[in-house]
């Protein structure tokens, strides 16, 4: 009998399709991990793919609203994020200094050495889920009824890899509920069930697991067994590895209770604390989750799935 040792099979598999990826031209690498360009047929992929959910959030009625990849920093505070994901986060530095901190850097950099230490943290920090930015323009009253919002931006999360499904910097295609308790449970439980629905029709094999996302350190611990024991968030995987892997997350339904509605002072019509959840896409992992299931060449793919998404 032979044995595989799963870690280095999967870590294989993971450097073969990124090495597909890359010889078809579908991404670009760079010189650092999980960035990369995008190829034409890529976008139109994600562009297709983006469609599908826009037609599926139709009977929603959702507000669309784009934010920057980028965001205030007080507003990233009122999150909480640098406590439950220090090692995700990104701040924007940049040189608020004069001429002689100016001739001190180029002086370090001339000798090949460290110049980072001259920038200062600046007021914006990249945004790490698109529905951050959203929460903090909701501060006051909601209509009665609660509302919905349609938010599609980039996210960054510090999180080098050479798995190709594992970027630093992606789109999020969310559609976030806000209003009554209730409302929010039910808003959660609907939409995960359609959102499983759209995927498959795509030939997606998607399975709805409970998550337990990488809160950072000890306390993070206790999150951990807080969501799994409360199931407040629910991932959609698809087995991208075979059996060397239980399946990467391409979508998430998340009940957020009134974790980040009560730290932006959202309340419903009545004047209660808000909640909320969203449904979040991962814009290219279930763009690669195609390209995985069906193969890198778009043109052989099945007719129906091509039609769905104007390829
Ligand atoms: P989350 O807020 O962690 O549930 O993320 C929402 C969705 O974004 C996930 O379901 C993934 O599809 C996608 N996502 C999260 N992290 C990454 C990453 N490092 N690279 C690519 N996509 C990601
Ligand atoms: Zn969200």
């Amino acid at each position: 009998m032979t044995l595989i040792d799963p870690g280095t099979a999967l870590d294989a598999a993971r450097l073969e399709f990124r090495e597909d990826l890359l010889d078809a031209g579908l991404l670009i690498g760079s010189a650092s991990a999980g960035i990369y360009g995008r190829s034409a047929t890529f976008e139109a992929i994600l562009a297709g793919l983006d469609r599908v959910l826009t037609e599926m959030a139709a009977p929603l009625a959702a507000i669309a609203v784009r934010f920057p990849p980028v965001y205030p920093r007080a507003d990233f505070e009122r999150t909480d994020y640098i406590a439950s994901f220090p090692d995700l986060a990104g701040v924007v530095s940049s040189f608020e200094a004069g001429d002689r901190e100016h001739r001190e850097l180029l002086a370090a950099r001339e000798e090949g050495r460290a110049w980072d230490g001259w920038l200062t943290p600046s007021d914006v920090v990249l945004t790490n889920a698109i529905c951050h930015p959203l929460y903090a323009t909701l501060e006051g009253r909601l209509p009665a009824g609660g509302a919905v919002y349609d938010v599609l931006g980039w996210g960054f999360r510090h999180e080098p890899s050479a798995d190709p499904m594992r970027l630093q910097s992606f789109r999020m295609h969310e559609f976030v509920y806000v209003g009554d308790p209730q409302g929010a449970q039910e808003y959660r439980d609907t939409w995960l069930d359609r959102a499983v629905e759209t995927l498959q029709s795509l030939g997606l094999p998607v399975t709805a697991v409970p998550a337990n996302d990488p809160f950072f350190g000890r306390a993070g611990r206790m999150l951990v067994s807080a969501q799994l024991r409360e199931n407040l968030k629910i991932e959609l995987t698809v087995p991208i590895y075979g059996d060397l892997h239980e399946g990467t997350a391409i979508a998430s339904a998340n009940c957020q209770r009134d974790h980040l509605t009560a730290a932006f002072g959202i309340r419903t019509a009545d004047g209660e604390t808000a909640h909320a959840s969203c449904l979040a896409f991962g814009m290219e992992r279930t763009t690669l989750a195609l390209l995985r299931v069906h193969g890198l060449d778009v043109g052989s793919w099945p007719a129906e799935v091509r039609s769905r998404l104007g390829l």
